[in-house]
């Protein structure tokens, strides 16, 4: 019987994302999205490191439902702004979500920072925790330079400016956003937590 995993999020977006990553690891789990559940409230990200947070969700969704949960915690980490945005950048702008207003704040931050100054990293925490109690958490960065005008449609957040300098020479010279989802993944900060967190929850369900 495939085992039902519920990932802490309502963003349709993401829960495609993991899908395809767990499922490119070989995981046989079926995964849904918290909106599965719209009874259980969402959790307040109190703590102050991705991986808190990402424990703190999946958690809280673990307790409420019964069921092994799974949750992350991402941001982008410049590092001419010491990390910032971080645990922040959903709400960097004010306005949890916000993307567009994320993205234009920071470049205009960033307005007077040329190369080789730019460097920054998407950062993401992955947490499996289990009804009873166990947990593990895993992560994964991937680095890259900002851009100083975003370019691509794809994905979301900062992704149109964000340059990767890891994976193939294909992938030179382009954002994440001029990636497709596939490549995205196979370079990125979740799908690198992600990858490691499989063998964890391989052992936990079995
Ligand atoms: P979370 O949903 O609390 O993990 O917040 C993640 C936030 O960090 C998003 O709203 C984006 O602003 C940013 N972020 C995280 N991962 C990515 C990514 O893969 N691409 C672009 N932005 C990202």
């Amino acid at each position: 019987m495939t085992t039902r995993l519920v990932l802490a999020t309502r963003n349709a977006h993401k829960v495609g994302e993991l899908r395809a990553i767990l499922g490119a690891a070989g995981l046989d789990v079926e995964l849904v999205g918290a909106d599965a559940y719209p009874e259980i409230p969402d959790v307040k990200e109190t703590g102050v490191t991705f991986a808190e947070n990402a424990l703190l969700k999946a958690r809280a969704l673990a307790d409420a439902t019964g069921l092994p949960a799974v949750a992350d915690d991402s941001g982008l980490c410049v590092d001419v702004l010491g990390g910032a945005p971080g645990i922040f950048s959903a709400r960097w702008a004010g306005k949890h979500g916000d993307d567009l207003a994320n993205l234009d704040l920071l470049l205009a931050q960033l307005g007077d920072i040329d190369h080789p100054h730019r460097g920054a990293h998407f950062a993401c925490a992955a947490a499996l925790a289990l009804p009873g109690g166990a947990t593990r958490v895993t992560e994964g960065r991937l680095t890259g330079t900002l851009r100083h005008t975003p370019a691509g449609t794809g994905g979301f957040g900062y992704d149109p400016i964000l340059e990767p300098d890891e994976g193939p020479d294909a992938f030179r010279g382009r954002t994440c956003a001029e990636l497709t989802p596939e490549e995205k993944n196979s370079i990125s900060h979740r799908g690198k937590a992600f990858r490691a967190l499989t063998p964890h929850i391989t052992e936990l369900l079995a």
